[in-house]
């Protein structure tokens, strides 16, 4: 800009005395021009902003399925209106759950989802609610199964026990991740919103149930283990994969034909001391005879099966045919 106004500056002089008094004038308007301009087109140069929407511009929102809508599908329009509460949304009211609506996550891998809720507590009476520690971060539909559950079926079981439930116990939520939090795995229901993972609940008497603790009433843990396989899609638990042996695997994930995984191994528990050698034999048992009187007594002890090698009472039993020491020492060449 400084090159045009200098220029038009050294052109003064020769002109001043050839055009009279007016012509200073115009120069003068002409250079303010000329530096309006050149000043303009620095700041231009400098910082490219787009040019102002005419006011009777068309709506630059596109139909849906229109050609901006298939390049940009997660793009909205800066203040469009949130999206009309889902059926879901509605019906998780406050008196069925607390879980505050939160904004769609689009991460990366597909991960995220939209409706999700941060599952806070289930309210089960105006007076008794079942926290969630800590709070589920899901999808509506899978926090509404959740609080359909722990209402409809786990409060009535604590119930026969005696006591009501206080917490549900959040092992995972949301995370976005591959299955198992193995890398390059398929996306998990978990980075989809669509999961919870739980180790148990704690009762208000201060107690609790721990779902895969093998000293826990088997009876009560096939109870859950019915239930939760009745009303969510996948089920993972102790016996389905290593990665489930400490916490239980609930999802709504969709598979053709409604098809449903129930995977939990509901076990007894482990023996305090592993029997590593068989009782020994009571006294009072009859005597049995060795092999060196089974084979003076002429019976075809080679007529014993071979699938036999443990006794009753577990000891081995005389080979078929006897070698090496034993055979010497029954005589039986
Ligand atoms: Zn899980």
């Amino acid at each position: 800009m400084n090159i045009s106004a200098d220029h038009a500056a050294r052109k003064w002089p020769s002109d001043w005395h050839a055009t009279g008094g007016l012509l200073p004038v115009l120069v003068i308007l002409a250079s303010a021009v000329v530096l309006t301009c050149a000043a303009s087109l620095e700041a231009r140069a400098n910082v490219p902003l787009p040019r102002p929407r005419p006011a009777d511009a068309p709506s630059a929102v596109e139909p849906e399925g229109g050609a901006a809508g298939q390049a940009m599908p997660s793009q909205e329009p800066a203040g469009a209106k949130a999206p009309e509460p889902s059926a879901c949304r509605k019906a998780l009211t406050e008196d069925i759950a607390i879980a505050p609506s939160i904004p769609a996550i689009k991460g990366p891998g597909g991960c995220g989802g939209e409706d999700l809720v941060r599952l806070e507590a289930i309210v089960v009476s105006p007076t008794q609610r079942v926290a969630l520690k800590p709070a589920a971060i899901l999808r509506c539909t899978m926090a509404a199964a959740v609080a359909d559950w722990i209402r409809t079926d786990m409060v009535p079981l604590a119930a026969k026990l005696g006591t009501t439930i206080s917490e549900l116990d959040n092992f995972d939520s949301f995370e976005c991740r591959g299955r198992n939090r193995v890398r390059g795995a398929k996306l998990s229901e978990h980075g989809l919103a669509n999961a919870l993972d739980i180790r148990g609940v704690t009762f208000a008497n201060g107690g609790k149930l721990s779902l895969t603790d093998r000293t826990e009433s088997r009876d009560i843990r096939e109870k859950v283990l019915a239930s939760v396989c009745t009303r969510f899609t996948t089920v993972l638990g102790p016996g389905s994969d290593w990665y489930h042996e400490d916490h239980i695997h609930l999802d709504l994930a969709q598979r053709r034909g409604n098809y449903k995984l129930c995977q939990w191994g509901v076990y007894d528990p482990l023996p305090a001391i592993a029997p590593l050698m068989p009782a020994e034999r009571p006294e009072e048992a009859p005597p049995r005879p060795t092999a060196e009187e089974k084979a003076a007594s002429g019976k075809p002890s080679e007529a014993a099966p071979e699938a036999a090698s443990e006794d009753d009472d577990g000891k081995p039993a005389a080979p078929a045919k006897p070698r090496g020491k034993l055979s010497r020492r029954s005589g039986a060449q």
